[in-house]
Parts: structure tokens; sequence; C-alpha cells
């Protein structure tokens, strides 16, 4: 942060504060809390101009799965470079997409056997939204227009993602220009009702859903879900049950069913998917974040046969997907994502994980009789810690005194880059952390909850 009077070069740190417009930011924060300037990254550490370095205990916006410059994705890419950089995917194809579509095909859940790329994980979403719907039309359906989404979800930040996320914060204030989903019960075991159980909660949020469908099938293209773990809404976890009892009423009621693992793909949730875990196979199966290892915007939509059949016919039936992105499938972030799956393939990412999942769960035991911690909730490399003004009651802190943003600062002071969501503090951390690691975000968050409550 600090200029150098001598010499009066602008810190990076003030140049950017003089052209930068920072996303999910209130610009004005900058005039107290510092912007973090960062010149290099290796595995798990951020290295600042400052000469300080960060713990990235939260994979740099959960993209950053196996750490910063994973030599074997490195290496991929600058061969890639050699060869290929970007052409666009249509009328002609390249490698690493087709080996990619492959290797997803492969890796998937069954029955996703067709793979259309874009570059975000919002974009993605809108991909599979817009499909589900044009595939209803296509089988002479057109009057299915509804999307089903669940409270507290989020799907991103373009018109239609949004359309489909229920977190106040980022949606209220374009409300007038979104479409209106059905809102269906969201099956987050922290509000279940006092003495059930979290498999009692799902079954009970299954036959909510059911009675919506049975009300609105006919006129609803596909419910949209973030299987296990609702992230952006506050990390909020639910029984596999759910995921699977969910499959079936799709499948009872004939909509379709779109599975974001935009967040939670990746081994975030103890397996490379979350939808593993319910045995379930969705319609849409989104992919992004995670999918490059954290190098390069890239998503992907894998769907069916059966979707991709609908679409299949001759050109002036109008039936053809016409969506498309500019770097639709860069052939860089397909190599990146391929030497990501090759990293699960050869090295024993998700046994390694699980036992820093159960190191993780252990050292958190510490916070278990906290009284501002009403819940600690885990699900594999995803934890975390719901503060509150009053145990007992759960009664939450006011928003607007921002504890959750004291948690980061101190953390900050410590050398660890917590991010809390509200007043949710939380570890996604990369793969590559060891048990020294853990325990330092965990003592950074502890410490830091400690100070944001007092
Ligand atoms: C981040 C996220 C998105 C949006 O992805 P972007 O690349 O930020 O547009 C969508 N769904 C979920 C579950 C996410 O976590």
């Amino acid at each position: 942060m600090s200029d150098s009077p001598a010499l009066s070069v602008p810190s990076l740190a003030a140049r950017d504060l003089a052209v930068v417009w920072h996303p999910c930011t209130q610009m004005h924060d900058h005039e107290t809390i510092p912007m973090l300037a960062i010149e290099r990254a290796e595995g798990a550490w951020l290295y600042a101009a400052d000469g300080r370095r960060y713990l990235d205990a939260v994979s740099s916006w959960w993209t950053n799965v196996f750490g910063h410059r994973h030599p074997r994705i490195v290496a991929g890419l600058k061969d890639q470079l050699d060869r290929l950089d970007h052409i666009m995917l249509a009328g002609m194809t390249h490698e690493p997409a087709v080996a990619l579509a492959e290797k997803l095909v492969d890796r998937a859940p069954s029955g996703l056997t067709r793979v259309f790329y874009a570059d975000n994980g919002s974009s993605a979403i809108e991909v599979a939204l817009k499909m589900s719907f044009h595939y209803w039309r296509n089988q002479g359906w057109p009057e299915r227009n509804r999307f089903i989404a669940l409270r507290g979800g989020y799907h991103g930040e373009t018109l239609g993602a949004l359309s489909v996320t229920d977190v106040p914060l980022y949606r209220a204030t374009y409300a007038p220009l979104l479409f209106e989903p059905i809102l269906a019960t969201s099956p987050d075991a922290y509000q279940r009702p006092a003495g059930s159980t979290p498999q009692q909660h799902a079954a009970s949020c299954l036959a909510d859903m059911r009675r919506t469908l049975e009300e609105c099938a006919a006129r609803v293209c596909a419910v949209v879900l973030e299987p296990l773990v609702q992230c952006a809404g506050g990390m909020r976890m639910h029984h596999a049950d759910y995921v699977a009892g969910l499959r079936r009423l799709c499948d009872e009621f004939g909509v379709h069913l779109i599975a974001d693992e935009i967040a939670v793909g990746f081994g975030r949730t103890g397996t490379l998917f979350a939808c593993e875990q319910a045995a379930i196979s969705p319609d849409f199966l989104c992919l992004s974040k995670g999918l490059t290892g954290g190098t390069l915007p890239l998503s992907a939509v894998l769907t069916t046969e059966a979707v991709h059949a609908a679409f299949y016919a001759s050109y002036s039936t109008g039936k053809a997907f016409l969506h498309s992105h500019s770097y639709t499938g860069n052939a860089l972030a397909c190599r990146a994502a391929l030497e990501t799956l090759a990293i699960f393939d050869d090295e024993p990412v998700l046994a390694r994980n699980k036992v820093l999942a159960e190191h993780l769960r252990t050292r958190l035991r510490a916070l278990e009789d906290h009284p501002n911690v009403a819940d600690i909730r885990q699900t594999g490399m995803i934890a975390a810690i719901e503060l509150v003004r009053d145990r007992e009651s759960r009664a939450p802190f006011p928003a607007d005194e921002r504890r959750g943003l004291r948690v980061y600062l101190h953390g900050l002071s410590r050398g660890v880059i917590l991010r809390p969501l509200g007043n949710v503090v939380y570890f996604m951390p990369p793969y590559c952390v060891d048990t020294d690691d853990i325990d330092l975000m965990v003592d950074a968050a502890i410490a830091g909850i400690d100070h944001a409550v007092a």
C-alpha cells in the first residue's frame, strides 16, 4: 500500500484504485480496507508486493483445486501455446476440445454423452436453461417456460442465472429485469425443525417439491439445484437423499434436472462430482470453476443423447441450438482442463483429501461450544461456521455490523485469506494444503471470530 515518497512511484494498489472497478465490491470500502497487490502465487500461497505472503484458504473464489501453478498444468499450457491458441468452435475443432469432451463424458455420471462449451459458470447456466426450454419447445411443449429453483440457491449473475438465484444481496436490485422462478423449500439442514435429522428434513422438502410439481409440472422445463452444498448462499448443506429423491420426482413428473456443480464439482464434496453421492445422473450437468484447475475461464454443460436428439434435424426445421460465445471451447482452457482431469487420474487426490478433511473436522471441534457459533458443518473439503449473536436462539448478527468483514481483516493480519459470506466463515482450500496449513487457517479463523464478536 505504501508509496515511496522519495521516488514517488505509485504502488500497484494505488494505480489499481485509480482505474480498476472490482467485482462484488463496494469500492468505497477501499478507503479503509487494503487492496492486496499480489505479484506471484505458488501452491496454496499468494505473495504480495509488500513482501508478505497469504494462505489462499478460499481457493481464489473456489476455482483453484491443486494450488496455484501446478507444474503439470503449467507445462501443458506452455506446450499448447506453441501449437494452437484459440479458434472459433463453429465449423472446426481441435484436439483439446475433443479429448476433454471424451474425458468428461467418461468421468461424469452415466448417460451424459454430449458436451457444450461456454466460458464461465453463469454462461453454463444460461446454456442449460435455454437448452431445457428449447428442448420442450422442439418436442411440441412451448407452454413449458417456468423453472423451479431452491430458496437460498445461487447460479450466477447474468440475468438468466440471476433469475434462478435466491440470494437477495445479488438479486433484489435487479428483480425488475428478471424472470420469476417457482421457489421451492431449501433442504438446508441448518434450517431443519428442532428435533429432526437432516435426512428427515430432506424427506419433508421432497414432499413440498412433490406438491409443487403436482401443481405446475406441465408448465415447468427443469428444476435447478446445487447438489449437496448451496455455496454462495452461505455454504448451506443438505443430505444426499434430497438429490436422489429430486431425481426420482423429476422423472416421475417428466421435467429436467439441472445439476449446477460449478462450485461443488472436481472433488470439493469428497467425490469427483457431488451427484455421485446420490448415485444419480442429471439431465444437465454444469461445470466451471475447478474445471481448469483455476487457471483459465471455461465451462461445460453435459447433457443426454435424448436432449441432443431433440435438436438434431434438418436446418429448415429451426430446431438448432444457435447459442455461442466467442471463446467457446478455447484451446488453452480445454488443455488446462485435460491436465486437471489427468491429475485426478494419476494422483491420489480424493484419498488424500479424505485425510485432510478429517483433520479439518477435528480442528473445528474447538469451536463447538463457542457462544457465537450456532453451527459447524462440513461436506468433504468445504467447511463452514455459522456466526450468530446468540447461540441458543440462533439470533443473527445485524448484517450492517459486518462481523464477517472483521474476520477477513483479522485473517489478513495473520497471513490467511478468509472471505466470509456474510456471517458464515468458511474454508474451501486448494487440495495441496497440508495439515500445518489447515492448522494455520483454523487458528486464524478462531482468533478472527473471537476478535469479530467482541
Ligand atoms: C460461481 C458459481 C456460478 C457462476 O459462475 P461464474 O463463473 O462466476 O459466472 C454458478 N453457480 C454456482 C453454484 C457457483 O458457485
